[in-house]
């Protein structure tokens, strides 16, 4: 074992929260393993006709689990208003996903609902692989005085399906952000949406290991075989503490 780590950020979570039962069930068995829960609300999905979310109803239940496990949740936002809802119900932490990152205009909208707030923003990359539509996002959070950002790696469209990915995790690419990048924000690694599929899921985390990125950010459900969305790729709660074991034992 490594005995000079580096402390990871561990962020863990279903995709999507459904019910109250499976969303406190999942938190149940991972908040010990877990410095920051991620829970969908909103979900911005490609097709129409995919689970949307469960909306503006998890926000009680995420408050309560934040203060009964004494974890903070973070959450996607898309909108202004979805930035009020969160402020409103003492959600801290909130992230841009990779379909709204790719919007000047949205990015622009909810920077500027931030202006005063305190809140911390993770800024996914945009699904393509344009560095600067995703650093011209964080540059607009900074403008607008948000101090504590993170840069999330969730992959990049595969376009060709070749890949046994469904995100292109392009690692060269990713140090031509950090390279490029001026604001020194720190980066987590989704595992989750690279991969695409749970067996995936630890060689990739393991690369972000290696890679020195900041921490990781997995998709936990307490049963993926029922999940609503991104079912082939969310980890069970016991495969996830086995995953933080494995890379603890490693690195
Ligand atoms: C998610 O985190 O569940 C998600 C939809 O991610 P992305 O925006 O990276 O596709
Ligand atoms: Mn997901």
């Amino acid at each position: 074992m490594n005995k000079n780590k580096t402390k990871k950020l561990i962020i863990a979570g279903p995709c999507a929260i459904e019910t109250k039962t499976q969303f406190y069930n999942t938190v149940d068995q991972i908040h010990h393993h877990s410095d920051i829960i991620r829970a969908g609300a909103w979900k911005a999905r490609t097709c129409a006709e995919s689970y949307p979310g469960i909306g503006t109803k998890a926000l009680s239940w995420i408050q309560d689990v934040q203060e009964k496990y004494q974890t903070p949740v973070a959450i996607e936002v898309g909108t202004p208003n979805h930035v009020e809802l969160a402020i409103k119900h003492n959600i801290n932490i909130i992230w841009i996903g990779a379909r709204t990152t790719v919007n000047p205009f949205y990015v622009e909208e909810i920077a500027r609902s931030l202006e005063g707030s305190n809140l911390e923003v993770w800024v996914k990359n945009p699904i393509i692989a344009d560095l600067k539509l995703w650093i011209g996002a964080i540059e607009r959070f900074k403008k607008r005085g948000v101090k504590k950002i993170k840069a999330i790696h969730r992959g990049f469209f595969n376009e060709k399906k070749k890949s046994i990915y469904r995100n292109l995790p392009y690692w060269k690419l990713l140090k031509d952000f950090i390279k490029l990048s001026p604001h020194n924000s720190p980066i987590i690694c989704d595992p989750s949406h690279i991969a695409g599929q749970k067996k995936y899921v630890y060689e990739i985390a393991e690369k972000a290991y290696k890679n020195h990125l900041g921490g990781l950010m997995l998709e936990v459900h307490c049963n993926p075989s029922q999940a609503l969305s991104d079912k082939k790729q969310q980890l069970n709660p016991e495969e996830f503490k086995r995953l933080l074991s494995r890379l603890n034992e490693k690195y």
